[in-house]
């Protein structure tokens, strides 16, 4: 019987391979029964008992990863098991909403619940690691892949990366149901040039430290396993070979002992950002501290051999490399058994069916919807109603053609609403294409809706207008659409708006103004149309809350609530001072917005101590009282801004967030606690810094400076500097 793999045991291995086994660990390559990205050879049996691999991504099933997983440990000389990956954004059977819908919520541990299951769901399948979560700050919704993330807020991203990694990989990466988290796309990818998918990006160190940075940073407290750099320039040198963010900030002064893993070819890429070619680009990229090479075209396989021959690597560099992935298949207990994560057939066949996840796909998608407006008493609808008409392409944007198929899905609205309304009874028109003119259905739309006591019209983009490689110059409810919906005003009848989208839209004014309710439902996963109609009938009162700005125009973006202040600050009478001349500044809704059926109202916000010494901590409270009919969940934000600094602060920092549950005109207290160390920002030189002085703490419902209420608080100076 052979000993139990251990550090020493790694050590030997690395010991004695040769550098062609050793660079096969350092090269990811594609199971390919999943494309995401340009297509590519899949993987040979040969390859990988070579030892020519030591990870694949995109292969699902325990039938299949067992029998790559044989080639590696009994075919190969050294008998080291490979890892398997996936991209798995919002669940893999169970389908959750996208995690730009989930932010939504603004729930930590919904966040971490849901990130839990689909770990348990990829490791019945055989997955080791996921390429998640994606925590890039995004303040342009052209930008497709806002849908991935978090929104335009570090401190949700920080939130959200901490409550994900907690979520996929448990406190110990061996269990059989923990998987490898990956914090990407290090770092700035949401900033690219124009909201455009892989463009340059352009920032300021400041804001490069002040936002994009820190949901990384939570996500190494929070003990993530595996990085993965963006395939972006940032400030003229690429991600992929950032020797101070990657080397320096990351691996240096974070501690980050994990894994760096290259985004899909973006080592071979570095030739096209006019950088290098083979053998510099692989150099670049391994002296920066990237350990493996996804899909790189022979990047590291070619790359590495000539560029160890001629000087500009050493083996111990790769050793390095070598000896962070072998760690990483020993801390997944991969030695100990390779098929640990290899479910039975009865297992895999069970995933999808668990009532329990599919309660709590449903209570996530009723979390993340968010009421954005609402006039007078239309919803919950009634359920007296005798006639609901579902209008608009609604299967088109929530099944399309991946699983299940659109039809499937429009069935099962009907079935859930047939559920929440059993006096009604449902008619179905799709009007209109998502995007192709093609006036062909709004008779019978017309006809169908003419009739019905209300209308949900569904709008949006489908799925696969946001996400990678979908960015939008114009994110909007595309024409044919429109069209359909003013048709459908026209009619005189209620309609209710349900928006599906996987980023912020811009409304016309008309539509704002002429739907009795419009909804923001993303793209609400696997148990979207229940928890579409536990809204609709109030058996869920709407709570989710914006984690991005929604502009009013395209000309806005990018557009967020933390902006610096200017010297001229907008005056309607003053012409020489910071607006539109066209347009007003303001998006149509901010972040934290979102409605509910009930009302709440805040008073008497105060705090235990007025005047703190830095290193001291003070309690916001405010007074929470639901003062409508029905019960309800209501956020409540903390934000700050410091009144004068050295360095001008956004005229609103985020620094916590809270809910709470209130029956019909029951009060309750939030408290929030605020320490000096969250009133710091970065100084001249990007290191944490507290000015004493006045800082103006604001606590209410959302970023809209109309609704907050203001407090002051005053920082001393320590007492050995007073
Ligand atoms: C994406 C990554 C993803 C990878 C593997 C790339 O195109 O940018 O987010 O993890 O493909 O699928």
């Amino acid at each position: 019987m052979t000993a139990p793999m251990d550090r020493q045991g790694i050590e030997k291995l690395i010991d004695g391979m040769t550098l062609k086994e050793k660079v096969g660990q350092l090269t990811m390559l594609s199971g390919e029964l999943v494309q995401t990205g340009p297509a590519s050879a899949p993987v040979t049996s040969a390859a990988i008992q070579n030892g020519e691999v030591g990870s694949l991504l995109n292969l699902v099933g325990p039938e299949r990863i067992r029998d790559a997983q044989r080639h590696a440990v009994e075919g190969s000389r050294l008998r080291i098991p490979l890892f398997f990956s996936l991209d798995v954004l919002y669940g893999l059977r169970t389908m959750f909403p996208i995690p730009l819908g989930e932010s939504s919520a603004f729930d930590p541990t919904l966040w971490e619940t849901t990130a839990r299951v689909a770990a348990e769901e990829c490791a019945v399948e055989g997955i080791d690691l996921t390429f998640a979560p994606m925590i890039d700050i995004a303040r342009d919704p052209r930008w497709g892949r806002t849908l991935e993330g978090p929104g335009e807020d570090p401190l949700v991203g920080q939130r959200i990366a901490r409550a994900k990694v907690r979520g996929y990989q448990t406190a110990d990466l061996a269990s059989p149901t923990a998987i490898v988290a990956t914090a990407k796309h290090f770092a700035g990818y949401g900033a690219v040039l124009a909201g455009r998918e892989y463009a340059s990006v352009d920032m300021s160190e400041r804001l490069l430290h002040e936002v994009y940075l820190p949901p990384f940073k939570a996500a190494v407290e929070a003990g993530v396993a595996c990085i993965m750099p963006a395939f972006v320039d940032l400030n003229g040198t690429p991600m992929s070979i950032h020797v101070p963010l990657l080397r320096g900030l990351v691996r240096e002064r974070w501690g980050f002992e994990g894994v760096i893993v290259s985004d899909w070819s973006s080592i071979a890429e570095l030739l096209l950002h006019g950088v290098a070619a083979k053998p510099e680009a692989a150099a670049l990229a391994l002296n920066a501290g990237v350990d493996i090479d996804m899909m790189g075209k022979g990047a590291y396989v070619d790359g590495l051999p000539e560029a160890l021959d001629r000087g500009l690597i050493t083996m111990a560099r790769i050793d390095e490399a070598v000896r962070r992935i072998l760690l990483l298949k020993l801390k997944l207990g991969l030695f100990d058994d390779p098929y640990r994560r290899c479910g039975s057939p009865e297992a895999v066949a069970a995933i999808g069916a668990q009532p329990a996840r599919r309660a709590l796909a449903r209570e996530a998608a009723r979390k993340s919807i968010v009421l954005l407006t609402h006039s007078g008493d239309t919803l919950p609808l009634k359920n007296s109603l005798s006639s609901i008409a579902i209008v608009g392409p609604f299967g088109e944007i929530v099944g399309g053609s991946s699983e299940p198929a659109a039809d499937e899905r429009v069935a099962e609205l009907v079935d859930r609403l047939k559920t929440a309304f059993p006096k009604a009874a449902i008619s179905v028109a799709t009007g209109s294409h998502v995007e192709q003119p093609d006036d062909s259905g709004l008779e019978a739309a017309r006809r169908e809706a003419g009739q019905s006591d209300a209308i949900l019209l569904c709008l949006g983009e489908r799925v696969d207008m946001a996400g990678e490689a979908s960015s939008r110059a114009h994110p909007d409810v595309p024409q044919p659409q429109q069209e359909l919906a003013r048709a459908m005003l026209d009619t005189g009848r209620p309609v209710i708006v349900l928006l599906f989208s996987g980023r912020p839209l811009i409304l016309p004014d008309w539509l704002a103004a002429g739907a009795k309710a419009i909804l923001a439902c993303w793209h609400p996963g696997s148990e979207g149309a229940g928890a579409i109609a536990d809204v609709l009938s109030g058996a869920h009162n709407p709570s989710g809350r914006l984690s991005m700005s929604w502009p009013a125009d395209v000309g806005q973006i990018p557009i967020f609530y933390a902006e610096r202040p200017t010297g001229r600050p907008r005056l309607e009478t003053e012409h020489f001072s910071s607006k539109y001349l066209d347009i007003p500044n303001e998006p149509r809704f901010t972040f934290g917005h979102g409605l509910s059926y009930t009302t709440f109202l805040l008073t008497n916000p105060r705090a235990t101590r007025w005047t703190i010494t830095a290193g001291e901590a003070t309690e916001i409270l405010v007074d929470v009282k639901n003062t409508g009919a029905m019960a309800g969940e209501h956020t409540v934000f903390l934000f700050i801004r410091d009144v004068v600094s050295s360095i001008t602060r956004p005229q609103l920092e985020l620094k916590d967030f809270t809910k709470v549950a209130l029956a019909p005109g029951d009060m309750n207290t939030v408290r929030f606690t605020l320490s000096s160390d969250q009133l710091r920002f970065l100084g001249a030189d990007l290191e944490p810094l507290l000015e004493p002085g006045l800082f103006d703490v604001f606590v209410g419902p959302s970023a809209d400076p109309a609704q907050l209420q203001m407090l002051e608080l005053r920082v001393n100076p320590p007492p050995s500097v007073a």
